[in-house]
């Protein structure tokens, strides 16, 4: 059932209900800061096996806990100085930390089999009224299909997990568009597993160096093997030379600068942030708008630039 919600005062009534359903063992989307998350209780193995059905996703991709309060996440990991300090200023936010999980606590399937759970407490009034309003930790990995363009909007929720949800929570566009970071903190240093809204550049000025981690090695997120975020349609990175006189029409594209050539259809962002917000509707636009092609302008690396770079790349198969 899909109900609209005021994300700066979401309707009490309408929150209890979806919190119920998750209690019940049911799936419940909702929008977070970065994009939309398919709830469920993260406790509940039967619950989370739900998710994974229901997105198409492969069983040892661990799923996120979100938390309505920091102090939560002792109750489910050890949680260290380091890590403290790091809750401290990022959450509530689109951090997402990797830590030890307490055993007992979180079924395995939650973790994908691992010995560590994955945290964050997000931002929006929305997720943080229906997560307190549950008092448990809610598992929810973006609210798409596996393998599809993430979802910022409630209309690209139900596109791919309608039938599935006991509530679909619609609070408008998603502000940031793209998922948390994911950084683990689990060994001597910090490591980031998947760029994402909060800036590597924030993190590194309050912890020092964050180390990268490549592919192939065993710590990096299970998530970062599979191919995530294809459109229909290829998708080509525009990086400088690219021959487009010999792209199939018709040409779709999005990007900051105006395109070489006039595209069939466009989507122009002003701003870094923008095209962050943008990426995933903008792929999800030009695909419905029926291009044979998607050509995506390579974006500059700083701030958000750096997770939208990954999630090109992937888009595009190279990644
Ligand atoms: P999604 O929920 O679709 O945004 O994806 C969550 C991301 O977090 C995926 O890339 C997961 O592989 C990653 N992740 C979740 N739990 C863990 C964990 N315990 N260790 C490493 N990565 C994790
Ligand atoms: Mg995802």
């Amino acid at each position: 059932m899909r109900r609209s919600v005021d994300r700066w005062n979401p309707q009490k009534k309408i929150i209890a209900e979806a919190a119920r359903a998750l209690v019940r063992g049911e799936l419940v989307a909702f929008p977070t800061e970065t994009v939309y998350g398919l709830g469920a209780n993260g406790l509940d193995a039967e619950a989370v096996r739900a998710i994974y059905r229901a997105k198409g996703r492969p069983s040892d991709n661990p799923l996120i806990l979100h938390l309505a309060n920091p102090g939560e996440a002792e109750s489910v990991a050890f949680v260290d100085d380091r890590a403290r300090r790091l809750i401290n200023l990022f959450w509530p936010g689109p951090l997402t930390l990797v830590l030890p999980a307490r055993t007992g606590v979180v079924p395995p399937v939650t973790r994908g089999g691992l010995e560590t759970v994955a945290l964050r407490m997000p931002s929006h009034p929305v997720a943080l009224a229906l997560i307190e309003a549950t008092a448990l930790p809610v598992a929810a990995p973006s609210a798409n299909r596996s393998g599809r363009p993430s979802p910022t909007d409630a209309d690209a929720v139900e596109e791919d997990l309608g039938e599935s949800l006991a509530y679909l929570l619609d609070g408008g566009p998603t502000d940031v568009g793209v998922e948390s970071t994911v950084v683990d903190a689990t060994g001597k240093d910090l490591l980031l597993l998947r760029p994402g809204a909060l800036p590597l550049e924030v993190i590194a000025e309050a912890e020092g160096q964050v180390g990268l981690a490549q592919a192939g090695e065993g710590r990096r997120s299970p998530g970062t093997r599979y191919r995530h975020y294809a459109p229909d349609v290829p998708l080509l990175i525009w990086d400088g030379p690219l021959h487009w006189e010999a792209l199939p029409g018709p040409v779709g594209y999005m990007g900051m600068a105006d395109p070489p050539r006039p595209a069939g259809e466009s989507v122009l962002f002003r701003t870094v942030d923008d095209y962050g917000r943008g990426l995933f509707s903008a792929l999800r636009h030009l695909e419905r708008a029926g291009v044979a092609v998607i050509v995506a302008q390579w974006p500059p690396q700083e701030g958000i630039g750096l997770a939208l770079r990954d999630r090109l790349l992937r888009a595009s198969g190279e990644g």
